[in-house]
């Protein structure tokens, strides 16, 4: 029933939330040729590298929490304000054309078949209540909806820790990103032995991510990797 309504969804004529085109769909195929390129990516932090490069200079250098991260577009130009329209100004319609955009890009489709489960980034209550829906969960469904895969939305709890992210100084930020997930004791059977596949909208520093992979793993997880959205370029 859910499939043959998302197919006549998409079949309905709608306009390019990029190029404003009528009659096309949500995000058009010529915006996501120009826009959506492949681009050759860290491995472990899907920031940009030269062509032929797998692994960038500051990943090599640290440790790496995810085993493998994955992103489909750069946080630029025109993806920012179509991530806007869909997290900020609740247009989430466009929740299906984002999924379709993330399945596109390299390996993605790989890694979610290779997975256990994906996990959606967690949103705090508070947030949750702020925005009236939790867009990572809306992403989710829509690749699961793709490409059928499990979806862990209860795996870790997100606390709300006050002040935004942003206002905090760096150590405080870390600080306040280790205590900001935990694992419920009844989630734990649903997380040991498993590879699992995070998803979130936007990876700016990765920190977040991070956190929660730590979490994660620390709760029994075989493996913790990574599919974003969008990438914030160096
Ligand atoms: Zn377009
Ligand atoms: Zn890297």
């Amino acid at each position: 029933m859910r499939r043959a309504l998302d197919g006549l969804i998409d079949a309905l004529p709608s306009q390019c939330a990029v190029c404003s085109r009528w009659p096309a769909r949500r995000l058009c195929a010529d915006c996501c040729a120009r826009w959506a390129t492949a681009t050759p990516r860290c491995q472990l932090c899907a920031i940009a590298v030269p062509a032929g490069v797998k692994v960038c200079g500051a990943c090599l250098r640290g440790p790496a929490p995810l085993s493998i991260c994955l992103a489909a577009v750069d946080y630029a130009y025109p993806w920012h304000r179509v991530i806007a329209d869909f997290k900020f100004r609740g247009d989430t319609g466009l929740a299906r054309s984002l999924a379709a955009l993330m399945l596109q890009s390299p390996q993605a489709c790989e890694q979610l078949a290779r997975c256990d489960a994906l996990v959606p980034m967690p949103l705090s209550p508070q947030r949750l209540c702020e925005r009236g829906f939790h867009q990572t969960l809306l992403l989710a469904r829509a690749l699961a909806r793709q490409q059928p895969v499990q979806i862990l939305a209860a795996a870790a709890e997100r606390r709300h820790t006050g002040t935004p992210q942003h206002d905090l100084a760096r150590a405080q930020r870390l600080r306040h990103l280790r205590s900001a997930f935990a694992v419920a004791p009844d989630q734990r059977s649903r997380i040991e032995g498993r590879r699992l596949l995070l998803l979130d909208d936007v990876m700016t520093t990765g920190a977040s991510l991070h956190a929660l992979a730590q979490c994660l793993r620390r709760a029994g997880a075989a493996e913790v990797g990574a599919l974003v959205l969008a990438r914030t370029p160096l």
